[in-house]
Order: structure tokens, then C-alpha cells, then sequence
């Protein structure tokens, strides 16, 4: 286990950083997703579940044992101006006292906020209760609205993730509420006080509402951003081009990869890839963690 990729074999590496397992809202135990990873052809995957790093341990194993490369991160749920904002944090501490604070806050609050959203859908004749939503996640879970639609789906009111997200879950809709979110700034500072680095989850999505301001990428920037990534689903060619122009305006690491969630999602792992030499970039600056088998 070294502290950077293998030489010789870099240029044909495929890279994949940015996957949730059961660990958050994706359908494949933390092992499963590994060896998925590795069946799929990567040679390294990112397992980084939205604000938890239970899944690391199990990853970690599955990867020794496929002989795949683990980088271990976590998707920062963050809020700006009643905007999310995700950032990807990778090779931090996972006991930084700090940090852990912000994430604790924010998975309590999740718990409260699911309440508040079954109870709107309830009262508005939706047949939902919380605890057909708590028999959907896996003990110490970070709870998230695909739970509820994976609620939805098992009761038989909606077919899939997708179209629950379509008709009832999506950030416009009556029955959503947020949850508490740490400010994305505050959450850079704290991943590189963590040894960690912290890469700024695709910024301009066209999917989920209004898109991230150029200027708060910039005040992220100033406070340490690391990285951006640019080659995702959810961007279209404007969003990867700004995207692109930032990480060169800012010599920011360049990443890509799937958002893969399992079943939940139609992403598939390695639709989108990291070049070797950004992972490299990414390995050369977390402090925090190791990676494993690279
Ligand atoms: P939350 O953090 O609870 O607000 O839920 C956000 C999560 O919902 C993200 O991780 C997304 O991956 C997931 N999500 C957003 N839109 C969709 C969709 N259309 N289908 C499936 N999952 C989605
Ligand atoms: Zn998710
Ligand atoms: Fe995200
Ligand atoms: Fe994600």
C-alpha cells in the first residue's frame, strides 16, 4: 500500500470517484459495490456516501480482495442561499472532531426533515408512514429522500426512484423540505483541516433547480477547494465547459465519474472516468487517509 499510483500502469487506469452504497442512498452493500466496481473493469473506485463514512471498512476489505484501488471519500451535503450544494471530500481523517460535528448535525436533521415530509404527503392523502420509510434503509444509514421513494415504490404508488423523484420528491415540490446543511466554504476549510481534499461535486447541474453561482465556486476556491468535477451526467456542455474553464482559471484537479447509486439510478459505473494524473493530484494531497491498493 503506497502513497501514489502505480507508474507504469497509470495511462490505462480507469477511474471511477464518486459511488453510494447502502451506506447512504444506494442499493449495493459497500462490498457488493467494490466487486461491482471491479467486474465493471475499473481499476480504482471512490466509495463516497452522502455525509458518512460507515461504509469504509467493508470497502476496504472488498478491495484488498478484488485487488481494485479504494479511494475513500464522502459527498458533503452543503447549503448556500437555500441552495444545495455537494462537495466530495477525499483521504480525511474520518475522526476529525470537527468535521464529524457538521455531519452529525446534518444526519439528525434528516431524520427530523423525513418526518416533516411524510407527514405533508400524508396529510395531503399520500399513504405513507415513517416507519415504511425507516424499513427502507440499512441500520445507521444517512436517511435520504430515495428512501421515501423507495417507500413509494414498495407500497406500490410509484414504479421506480425516478419517477418519484419526478412527480413528489423533486426540490420544487410541495412535500419538500430541507435539512440542515453545513455552508460549502466552511465545509472546504474543514476538510482540509481533516488532511482531506475537497472537490466540489458537479456544480452546474441541469437536473436539480436553479444551478451553483460562479461566484461562491470562487469564495470555495479561496477558502481551498481542491478539485471540480466536470464529466458527469448532469451537466450539460455549457455546465462542462464552465466547469472546465474554472478548474483552469484555478488549476483545480479535474475529476469525472458515475454518481453511481446501484439499482437506484440509471448511472452506470464508469460512464463517466478520472484521468490517471488528477487521481494522482488527489492521492499527492490528502493527508488524512490512506488509499488502498494504490
Ligand atoms: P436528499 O439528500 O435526501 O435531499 O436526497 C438527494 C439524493 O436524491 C441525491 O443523492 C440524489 O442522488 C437523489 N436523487 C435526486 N434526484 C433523483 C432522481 N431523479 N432519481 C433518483 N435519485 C435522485
Ligand atoms: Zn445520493
Ligand atoms: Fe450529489
Ligand atoms: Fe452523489
Amino acid at each position: 500500500m503506497g502513497s501514489t499510483p502505480r507508474g507504469p500502469t497509470l495511462g490505462r487506469m480507469r477511474i471511477d470517484l464518486h459511488t453510494h452504497s447502502t451506506a447512504s442512498d444506494g442499493t449495493q452493500d459497500p462490498g457488493v459495490l467494490v466487486a461491482a466496481a471491479a467486474g465493471a473493469g475499473l481499476d480504482v473506485v471512490a466509495l463516497t456516501d452522502h455525509d458518512t463514512t460507515r461504509g469504509w471498512d467493508e470497502a476496504g476489505a472488498a478491495a484488498l480482495e478484488r485487488g481494485i484501488g479504494l479511494v475513500r471519500g464522502m459527498e458533503i451535503s452543503c447549503q448556500r442561499d437555500h441552495r444545495s450544494v455537494h462537495l466530495l471530500a477525499y483521504l480525511f481523517d474520518p475522526d476529525d472532531a470537527d468535521l464529524l460535528g457538521e455531519i452529525e448535525h446534518a444526519r439528525s436533521s434528516r431524520l427530523t426533515r423525513m418526518d416533516r415530509m411524510v407527514e405533508r404527503m400524508a396529510a395531503d392523502g399520500i399513504p405513507i408512514t415513517i416507519d415504511q420509510v425507516r424499513a427502507q434503509v440499512a441500520a445507521g444509514a444517512t436517511l435520504g429522500r430515495p428512501h421515501l421513494a423507495d417507500a413509494l415504490v414498495a407500497s406500490g404508488q410509484v414504479p421506480d426512484r425516478t419517477t418519484a423523484f419526478r412527480d413528489l420528491l423533486h426540490n420544487e415540490s410541495p412535500y419538500y423540505v430541507s435539512h440542515y446543511a453545513v455552508d460549502p466554504v466552511r465545509a472546504v476549510r474543514l476538510v482540509r483541516a481533516a488532511g482531506g481534499v475537497p472537490v466540489l461535486a458537479h456544480p452546474f447541474t441541469v437536473t436539480r433547480g436553479r444551478a451553483l453561482d460562479v461566484d461562491v465556486v470562487e469564495e470555495m476556491v479561496a477558502a481551498g477547494l481542491g478539485g471540480i468535477e466536470v464529466h458527469h451526467r448532469d451537466h450539460d456542455a455549457a455546465g462542462r465547459a464552465l466547469a472546465q474553464d474554472l478548474a483552469d482559471a484555478h488549476d483545480l484537479i479535474v475529476t469525472g465519474s458515475s454518481d453511481y447509486h446501484g439499482e437506484g439510478k440509471p448511472n452506470r459505473l464508469g460512464e463517466h472516468t478520472t484521468d490517471p494524473a488528477q487521481l494522482a493530484r488527489i492521492v499527492e494531497q490528502g493527508s488524512g487517509s490512506a488509499a488502498i491498493g494504490l
